[in-house]
């Protein structure tokens, strides 16, 4: 039987909230996910919103995406939608879009409790990680195998009301996030939840229950064992959700940001003069705030930012043993970006910006002749520009230096010269201004 802490399965009793008594509308239900439960309903077959939309709703949140249970099968579910496909392996989902909106349709599946583990269709690891997971099940076993209680509320199109099995509602009310099960047992299962109770109590703001709590520190070496693009996508949610510096808090908190990001971590703990904390803390206040504003964000320039540190100090060691700032930040970009895809993988689109960005720091101190202007023209510029930027408010760059390129970027061509000019040494004069003339010409 699944334990619950101090909830009893056995006597908890469903809970449905009518329409009248609680806050969801279909106005805040996007017009793609209406119709997919309005036609799920209308062949006959049971049709609620669940997950993520449903606790974002109640919570007077606009929720990020719509999630859909049912006890049609996938192959039924893509009878009813041409623009349908079914995909995933560990689940199988039923995928179906609305232009750019994607609404989840999953059918209601079994508790992955032990007493499943024996049916074939439940396979495990020896660590009791959940490899495949398709015994089909009814919409209260649905309930209980979801992570969260507060994730594990169903809304009924036909009626309206809102259905709670595991006590979700006063979880919600109270601000608790309470894994649902055995929470050792559910860790080990899918250790990824780990970093989902982090992304979930930054975004709602929530207390994970101290049940919930008590195992992180332990089980986070599970994370080992998790595919590395799985992470890389957690990571995502997590860093570019708009919450990111309560969950870099949280995950160095419960000591599972080693896991993630092992090399950055080991930084962080060496580092008493507290400055790299503080330009990875900078890095993702800077992109909360992005967020906020409605700026766009990029993982290259979240990931460039998060393994900075690493690179910085390879690159100081390459230095030491002669090689120039270039062949410095390429070897060490090269590095520490294929150490890193062991942890969290980064695809190509994402990591070629990304060392670009380590690459324009050394180019962005060549001031003089025809480098700055060069750099202007560079696809990646206004990004390694931002990159300095946040370099030099932790006081790892200087001042002076982005206040020039502020300058520099700003001013109209036909003046940028008195900069580059302003920009070298007086002894060296005469050399830029002979190119600066050459630039001139030839722009
Ligand atoms: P959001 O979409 O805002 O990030 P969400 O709660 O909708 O949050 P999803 O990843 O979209 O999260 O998953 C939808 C629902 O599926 C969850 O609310 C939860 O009920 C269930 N779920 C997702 N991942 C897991 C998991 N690893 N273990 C158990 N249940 C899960
Ligand atoms: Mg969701």
């Amino acid at each position: 039987m699944i334990n619950q802490g101090d909830i009893d399965p056995a006597t908890l009793q469903p809970v449905t909230i009518p329409r009248s008594e609680h806050a969801i509308s279909r106005a805040n239900i996007s017009s793609s996910a209406l119709k997919v439960l309005y036609r799920l309903k209308d062949a006959g077959f049971q049709s609620y919103l669940v997950g993520g939309g449903v606790r974002d709703l109640l919570l007077g949140r606009e929720p990020k995406d719509f999630d859909v249970g049912t006890d049609a099968r996938p192959e039924q579910i893509k009878d009813l939608f041409r623009n349908c496909r079914l995909i995933g392996r560990r689940f199988r989902l039923a995928h179906v879009r609305f232009g750019r909106e994607v609404i989840e349709v999953a059918t209601f599946r079994a508790a992955s409790a032990t007493e499943a583990a024996e049916t074939s269709d439940v396979a495990h690891t020896d660590e009791g990680r959940i490899l495949r997971d398709n015994v089909f099940g009814t919409l209260e076993e649905d309930a209980w195998r979801r992570d969260f209680t507060v994730n594990a509320l169903y809304y009924d199109i036909r009626d309206f009301s809102v259905v709670d099995y595991v006590g979700g509602l006063e979880d919600l009310k109270a601000g608790t996030l309470r894994l649902i099960g055995d929470p050792t047992q559910r860790y080990r299962e899918d250790p990824v939840r780990m970093l989902r109770a982090v992304r979930f109590a930054a975004k709602l703001g929530s207390r994970i229950h101290p049940d919930s709590e008590a195992p992180l520190q332990e089980l986070g070496h599970l994370l080992a064992d998790i595919p590395a693009a799985r992470l890389f996508e957690e990571v995502t949610k997590l860093f570019l959700g708009g919450c990111a510096v309560t969950g870099f808090e949280l995950l160095r908190h419960y000591d599972l940001f080693r896991y993630l990001f092992p090399m950055t971590d080991e930084v962080l703990s060496h580092e008493e003069q507290g400055f790299p904390i503080t330009f990875v803390a900078r890095a993702l206040e800077n992109t909360d705030t992005r967020l906020a504003e409605g700026i766009p964000v990029t993982p290259a320039f979240l990931y460039a930012a998060l393994l900075w540190e690493p690179v910085r100090l390879r690159m100081q060691e390459l230095q030491q043993q002669g090689a120039s700032g270039l062949e410095a930040a390429q070897i060490a970009g090269n590095q520490i970006t294929s150490e890193q895809q062991g942890f969290t993988s980064l695809p190509k689109r994402f990591s070629l910006p990304m060392r670009e960005i380590w690459m324009l720091q050394p180019r962005l101190e060549r001031r003089r002749g025809r480098a700055p202007y060069r750099m202007l023209e560079h696809p990646r510029f206004r990004a390694a520009y931002d990159f300095l930027l946040l370099r030099s408010e932790v006081g790892e760059a200087s001042k002076e230096l982005v206040d020039w390129w502020t300058q520099f970027q700003v001013l109209n061509p036909d003046d940028r010269a008195t900069l580059t000019d302003a920009g070298a040494p007086a002894k060296r004069r005469r050399r830029p201004r002979k190119r600066r003339s050459a630039a001139k010409s030839g722009g």
